[in-house]
């Protein structure tokens, strides 16, 4: 506890059934007179849509809809909505949807107001110049309210973009500390609809989220404690949620879940997501099953470093088996009785380009230092083959 550290929370958050009503008042308050609607083709047929415009238009609030974002949104799709903000001569920015649409307003965000913006706020870069958020030049970004209808990717609370640079198959992570949107709403209404198999994988990546900070070696006691209540949370609420869409209090609770796996990663990711980002940047698979799937094989990698860790975390969850083994038993049930598949093979991977995927999966952000324990890339090959071939090393079947 002797070194110095870096430690910072985010920002206003609208929560419960009814939330979008504050909108309205949010927007004025923000300034934003002509806001650009950023959100995915999917979402425009679709309740939270009709809800969303509806409400704007009664409260008299000019936008125009931006809709052209891949579930993987892309440095392309960015700059088609910078080519767009551009020419509606809009002063801000809503999201409406799963972290595509939100991580792809952000990216259009940073893109209309700094050219350069997505090269040298992109990790690496971050890494190398701006080692605190005080350190980032202010860039005076418009502002953005974040209005998620998936409650997994957290992104309504981070200050981070994941775009994929199509011609390389890389996933990129953009960070400033002016992409925190102004103001988040958790509406369970927005969520209702969403699917059972949509449901349990971006549940599944809160999940992922919270565990993986909750393992993450760096030193931040603020975010372990927000990582094992969101843990806590997950368990009670997302097989009901799965279970019955319609199920408001369960919905509410992977809402918050998830938003607050945001801020328990300002710890760090690990593994899982290290390997998930080069696999879904080759194979365009959902990011929350390739780590719902990924999740357990990790663990195993990681076991004897967080074996005494995940004890305590199993004891707060009153696990009737409060230790790793115990803990990983409940998170193999859970994935079976949310319907996901124990293996990549089910989902057509095949162990082939193990090699690139150790390699990808070292250069990626969340390997960097905040896994568990040290992995290189042949460790990362060897859990990706496991994954694909469904083995649990020491694992009694
Ligand atoms: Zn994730």
């Amino acid at each position: 506890m002797s070194a110095l550290h870096y430690w910072n929370y985010p920002t206003e958050i609208f929560c419960g059934p009814g939330a979008l009503e504050s909108l309205a008042q949010r927007c004025t308050l923000l300034g934003m007179r002509n806001p650009l609607l950023v959100t995915d083709p999917g979402m425009l047929g679709l309740e939270p849509f009709a809800l969303l415009k509806s409400h704007l238009t009664q409260a008299d609030i000019v936008f125009s809809v931006f809709s052209d974002v891949a579930s993987n949104p892309s440095m392309a799709d960015v700059a088609h909505g910078v080519a767009a903000f551009k020419a509606g001569r809009h002063d801000s920015l809503i999201a409406l949807g799963g972290g595509s649409a939100m991580d792809a307003a952000k990216g259009i965000s940073l893109a209309a107001v700094d050219a350069r913006g997505l090269e040298r706020f992109e990790w690496s870069q971050v890494m190398a110049h701006y080692p605190t958020l005080a350190d980032f030049p202010r860039l005076g970004l418009p502002p953005l309210i974040a209005l998620p209808t998936t409650a997994g990717t957290g992104s309504e609370l981070g200050r981070e973009a994941v775009l994929t640079q199509t011609e390389q198959n890389i996933k990129r992570v953009i960070s400033h500390p002016e992409l925190l949107p102004a103001t988040v709403i958790l509406d369970p209404l927005l969520t209702r609809g969403l699917p059972p198999a949509l449901t349990a994988a971006t549940g599944m990546d809160a999940l992922t989220h919270h565990i993986e900070a909750f393992c993450s070696p760096l030193y931040h006691p603020m975010s372990s404690g927000v990582a094992v209540e969101g843990i806590r949370l997950i368990r009670q609420h997302l097989v009901d949620a799965c279970e019955d869409g319609q199920n408001m209090g369960a919905r509410e609770g992977m809402l918050i879940a998830s938003a607050m796996a945001a801020v328990a990663f300002q710890k760090g990711l690990g593994g899982v997501h290290a390997l998930a980002h080069p696999l879904g940047a080759r194979y365009h698979k959902h990011h929350g099953l390739l780590n719902a799937i990924l999740l357990p094989y990790v663990l195993i990698a990681n076991r004897e470093t967080i074996s005494v860790d995940i004890g305590r975390l199993a004891r707060y969850l009153e696990l009737e088996q409060p230790d790793f083994e115990g803990f990983l038993a409940w998170v193999l049930v859970l994935r079976k009785r949310l319907g996901i598949p124990h293996s990549l093979s089910e989902i057509g991977l095949d162990a082939g380009a193990a090699d690139w995927v150790g390699e990808q999966a070292l250069a990626d952000i969340s390997s960097s230092d905040t896994n568990a324990c040290a992995l290189d890339a042949a460790d990362y090959s060897q859990i990706f083959r496991n994954a694909v071939q469904g083995v649990l090393q020491g694992v009694q079947a």
